[in-house]
């Protein structure tokens, strides 16, 4: 160690961290070391679904420290046979996979499509065909599969088996979905990070036509879009067009690392004892976050919330476009994944939103993103918007200035 070295010299310099430095969360709140207070409309980018420091998670929590923190998945766990239980009852799904991140619920997905084909004699079928706009996560199978440049660049040859298209090239994705070698489609139905864009039905209903015309499995990536964030449980719940299989994480924990991988048993069945397996993935700790998470978030007057302050905070999005002609230029997203396209550059939004105590998550295609908790109140929503348009209001003092210099 170099005797100059500060303590952040000893992470990689992967992120271009805010300058905040975090010390506790309440609700919608974030509260840095030097006592400052912020409304956090990024929770961790969707993953507080409840809030920061959710009571009912923190007992649920500490009674099970309190018990059993770890056991390999050798042995049964009761929490996960709960938890699997209980998201098979709520969605198209029959059986379950836990994993502690959104990419392994992804990468997992990947083997299992593959392994689904192979375990009926086609081999050849390996081909994901997946979305330009896309993020499913930073594994080597997750970066392909997305075909991010700037995710991929410099880490080698890409994983065969990947086709990225654009999702407006239907000729291209039929003609991929033809394919001898074709497997599986992944999509988000509403992409995150590639700019809260939402596939339209007729888009949904697409992808699961050319799934069934040509035996490929139809994957969903609800990770950030999924666990009541949109107003229904699941975002496909709009289109009525269910997938074989679906990766989930973000809220289901809470805050709590865990991802899932579920799928229909006939899409699971090629995932035979030895195909899989993972040391931390489904601990009982993680199952009892999951499980006070799940039958949090599956109360119907939670998703009611969602879609009535997502109704309330588009409409004052609507207004606040209006007034703000130069600073919006799209509303985008579903429930409360709400895209803002700005026309300044959005990091210099949301550097000037902090500055207003407001913080917003980033987003392709020049986006902000607010993703609120779900259980966030009609005033808060009124008090980001507030903050929003202060924002705004710095943004074109800011550009004056510039222009006067
Ligand atoms: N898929 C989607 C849609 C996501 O938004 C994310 C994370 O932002 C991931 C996958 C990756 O999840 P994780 O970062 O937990 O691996």
């Amino acid at each position: 160690m170099s005797p100059s070295s500060s303590p952040e010299d000893h992470l990689f310099g992967v992120y271009a961290r805010a300058p905040i430095e975090v010390e506790r969360g309440e609700g919608t709140r974030l509260y840095d070391r030097q006592g400052r207070m912020y409304l956090d409309f990024v929770q961790g980018i969707a993953v507080n679904g409840l809030g920061h420091a959710n009571p009912v998670l923190i007992e649920a929590m500490t009674a099970q420290a309190h018990k059993l923190w770890h056991v390999s998945n050798i042995f049964r766990i009761p929490g996960q046979d709960e938890l699997a239980t209980k998201l098979c009852a709520n969605s198209f799904a029959d059986q379950v996979f836990f994993t502690n991140s959104g990419t392994e619920a992804v990468e997992c997905a990947l083997k299992l499509a593959r392994k689904f084909h192979a375990s009926r004699g086609q081999e050849e079928r390996i081909d994901i065909i997946g979305f330009a706009g896309a993020f499913h996560g930073r594994t080597y199978a997750a970066v392909t599969a997305a075909g991010n440049e700037t995710y991929l660049a410099g880490f080698g040859p890409r994983l065969p088996g990947f086709v990225n298209l654009s999702l407006d090239d239907h000729d291209a994705i039929k003609a991929a979905a033809e394919a001898p070698t074709a497997a599986a489609i992944l999509v988000e139905p509403v992409q995150g990070e590639g700019g809260a864009r939402a596939l339209t039905d007729s888009e949904m209903k697409m992808l699961r036509d050319l799934c069934d015309a040509n035996g490929l499995l139809l994957i969903f990536d609800e990770i950030q879009c999924g666990m009541g964030r949109t107003g229904k449980l699941w975002a496909y719940e709009y289109s009525g067009v269910e997938p074989d299989v679906m990766c989930i994480a973000k809220a289901l924990g809470g805050g709590f690392p865990i991802g899932a991988c579920l799928a229909t048993r006939d899409a699971a069945s090629g995932m035979v004892v030895g195909s899989h397996g993972s040391t931390f993935g489904g601990n009982p700790l993680a199952m009892a976050v999951g499980v006070a998470a799940f039958d949090e978030i599956v109360k119907p007057e939670l998703l009611e919330n969602v879609n009535r302050v997502s109704g309330y905070l588009r409409q004052q999005l609507e207004g606040l476009k209006d007034a703000y002609p130069d600073m919006i230029d799209e509303l985008r997203g579903k429930g409360l994944l709400v895209g803002i396209k700005v026309k300044p550059n959005n990091r210099e939004i949301m550097t000037l939103a902090r500055d207003n105590g407001l913080l917003i998550a980033g987003g392709s295609d020049n986006c902000v993103r607010m993703l609120p908790p779900l259980n966030v109140t009609e005033a808060e929503a009124r008090e980001a918007v507030g903050l929003l348009e202060k924002t705004f209001l710095a943004a074109r003092a800011a550009a004056k200035a510039k222009e006067s210099v």
